[in-house]
């Protein structure tokens, strides 16, 4: 088949794999192809009308309910966690550690006042987080969202997608959503053109140069076809991000174990909102708990050596 890699452009010795759609179990199957020379895993046949794959349910538009309390304290351990001391913050923080994506916005040089832009925000739950604590001038834009959104603390959400947006940021931000857009030359274009030397660029992606592609082929579980477009390797997300002006300073593994509990499922056939799935029922699921404890494990273990199937990467725009 001559089929073109859409990220490097390579036709040589590509392999072709056919993959059912299993998180809702429609099992409708799409070709994938992974190109030889950068890796990069990617939807042969997107479907002519895709949002029939976008049920509702696939979104959580909808901010969890946080006890007052709780979300006071957050406030305080959050932003003694960003280096804004405070005794509180200094408790919660020597029995919590810090949260996550505080960890990730240390690695960023980005200040509260930073303008920063969260590309896919869905309903922005983080950066409504973010708001909390301080941060005044964030950006959420989501095309598949109902309406706009503008939260009292000063967030705001578009229901826009990138192209429709023309200001600079310190920061943008896409957790999970560049694998679902079709043109990703356009987009990275798009993205170098909206950062200055310096700023910077912080994706999160599924990532094929991982354990649980290499295992599980056509039942890895982050594949979720038709929904991601790309599934990058560490090569074609460099590729991109050279050709486009960023230099990595960082990437970390953050995978779940969904990646070996989910794909041992569809290796099964059991789609992920089936009744015997663990992620919908784990009374009734195919596993034992001790199982479910040597995914948990294998999980930190293929994280800290570099072999998870989810990544975030630190670009800094050169
Ligand atoms: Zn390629």
């Amino acid at each position: 088949m001559g089929y073109f890699c859409k990220i490097c452009g390579n036709k040589e010795a590509n392999k072709f794999y056919d993959v059912r759609e299993m998180q809702f179990g429609t099992r409708d199957k799409f070709i994938y192809c992974q190109c030889s020379s950068c890796g990069c895993l990617q939807l042969t046949n997107p479907p002519a009308d895709l949002s029939i794959y976008y049920p509702n349910k696939y979104f959580s538009f909808q901010l969890p309910k946080e006890k007052y309390i709780k979300k006071k304290l957050n406030v305080y351990r959050d932003r003694y966690s960003f280096g804004i001391p405070s005794f509180i913050g200094k408790i919660l923080f020597s029995k919590y550690g810090s949260p996550t994506y505080i960890n990730w916005l240390n690695e960023m040089n980005v200040t509260l006042s930073s303008p920063i832009l969260d590309v896919g925000s869905g309903n922005g739950k983080l950066l409504y987080r973010m708001g909390n604590i301080g941060f005044n001038n964030l950006t959420g834009i989501d095309a598949f969202i109902e309406k706009d959104i503008i939260y009292a603390n000063g967030v705001k959400i578009f229901k826009k997608n990138l192209f429709e947006i023309n200001e600079k940021y310190d920061l943008i931000m896409l957790h999970h959503s560049l694998e679902h857009m079709e043109d990703q030359h356009a987009v990275f274009k798009k993205l170098s053109s909206m950062l200055d030397p310096g700023k910077f660029l912080f994706i999160r992606i599924p990532i094929c140069s991982s354990f649980a592609w290499e295992y599980y082929k056509e039942n890895w579980f982050a594949l979720e076809a038709p929904r991601h477009f790309y599934n990058h390797s560490l090569k074609s997300l460099n590729y991109l991000a050279e050709k486009y002006g960023f230099a990595v300073k960082k990437i970390i593994y953050d995978s779940r174990s969904i990646q070996l509990y989910g794909s041992e499922q569809y290796k099964q056939n059991i789609p992920l909102i089936d009744d015997r799935s663990y992620f919908v029922n784990p009374n009734n699921s195919i596993f034992t708990p001790i199982q479910m404890e040597e995914y948990e494990k294998e999980t930190n273990r293929l994280n800290e050596t570099g072999r998870g199937d989810q990544a975030g990467f630190f670009l800094v725009k050169l």
